[in-house]
């Protein structure tokens, strides 16, 4: 079923939560460990990331240093699979353009149509740890919006090889956003009217990326409404799980910590007291927008679904 199928028919605020393929080498049971205690609060949904290839260098014998393409976390395809046969919930897989041609696209979404994968969440992808920008494939994707014209393309019937139309794929196509801006954007202004963009191509809904301070949810929302975004915004949390998180998190998703919430990180001393406060924010936030109405409320686990399961327990 679709995710925007699920939101429709919501009586109250869904839950739903990401996970992360494991490290390459560890079962299909690490993934399912993450996912049992969850299963409780009911989710509509599971979202599962992919992970493009890193480089790393590689001494010769001759001393000479070889360049390796490796994927550390590959299988988003087959776990999504093994989700919805296990558990009987929708899973979506998230499709990159980095590292894919137009034509490995479209294979790759045929897969997923014929294991009744109905939903996609498109992204662009960051670069490769070694590149310091975004290149995309020289046959592929520069944004997520072309990659969202040719899914919506698919689901019309136009495939790249063939001036004849041909089945119709049938994706429910969800789109990133960012209440504090993304990284790269010049300003707020040009990053929404690039998500407005994403959304004329067909992204049928939005997922946030995390934030911290409600508030930058609640204007973000606004806004899309102001420039005409009418789909469903889903706000996305991360509980902050360790003293390396306070840096970490901002560093790396390039958000903030409203001052009230690092005003408490900087009295934690060790990882038990970040984590009950990153419990007790999660909670806090989870409250307010569930009051407020979100539409579905979406954890990135980030391969750790106890602190999900505390925050879950007094939401859901
Ligand atoms: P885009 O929408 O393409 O935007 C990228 C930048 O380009 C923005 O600054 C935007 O303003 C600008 N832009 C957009 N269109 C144009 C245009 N036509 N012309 C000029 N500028 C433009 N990454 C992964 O690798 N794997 C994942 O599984 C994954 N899951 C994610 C899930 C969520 C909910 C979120 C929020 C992010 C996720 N990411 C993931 C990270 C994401 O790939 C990065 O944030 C990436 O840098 C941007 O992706 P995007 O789809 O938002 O890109």
């Amino acid at each position: 079923m679709k995710v925007t199928e699920h939101l429709k028919t919501a009586k109250e605020t869904l839950f739903s939560f990401e996970i992360l393929p494991p490290l390459k080498g560890k079962s299909i049971h690490s993934i399912y460990d993450g996912i049992d205690p969850l299963m409780e609060f009911k989710p509509k949904f599971v979202n599962v990331t992919y992970h493009r290839e890193e480089f790393i260098y590689k001494e010769r014998d001759n001393g000479l240093l070889e360049k390796i393409a490796i994927r550390k976390r590959p299988g988003t395809v087959g776990i999504c699979a093994a989700i919805m046969n296990k558990y009987h919930v929708d899973a979506v897989p998230h499709l990159i353009c980095g590292g894919f041609s137009k034509e490995e696209t479209e294979n790759a979404l045929i897969d997923l149509q014929f294991l009744g994968i109905d939903n996609v969440l498109a992204l662009r992808g960051d670069s490769i740890k070694t590149e310091a920008t975004f290149k995309p494939h020289k046959e592929g994707h520069k944004y997520a919006v072309d990659l969202i014209h040719q899914i919506s393309d698919m689901n019309a019937g136009n495939y790249m090889m063939d001036d004849i139309q041909l089945e119709p794929t049938d994706f429910c196509i969800g789109a990133a956003g960012y209440p504090e801006k993304h990284f790269e954007a010049m300003n707020l202004t040009t990053d929404m009217h690039y998500l407005k963009a994403k959304v004329d191509a067909g992204a049928e809904y939005i997922v946030t990326q995390m934030f911290f301070d409600n508030q930058k949810y609640f204007d973000f929302v606004d806004y899309c409404r102001a420039i005409g975004i009418t789909v469903p915004i889903i706000p996305g949390l991360k509980p902050i799980k360790t003293l390396e998180h306070i840096t970490f998190l901002p560093k790396f998703f390039k958000i903030d910590y409203p001052e009230a919430l690092s005003k408490e990180l900087l009295k934690c001393k060790d990882n038990k007291d970040v984590e009950a406060l990153g419990i007790e924010w999660g909670i806090q936030q989870s409250k307010e927008l569930k009051e407020r109405n979100a539409p579905c409320i979406h954890y990135y686990t980030m391969s750790n679904s106890s602190m999900v399961k505390a925050i879950a327990k007094e939401i859901f």
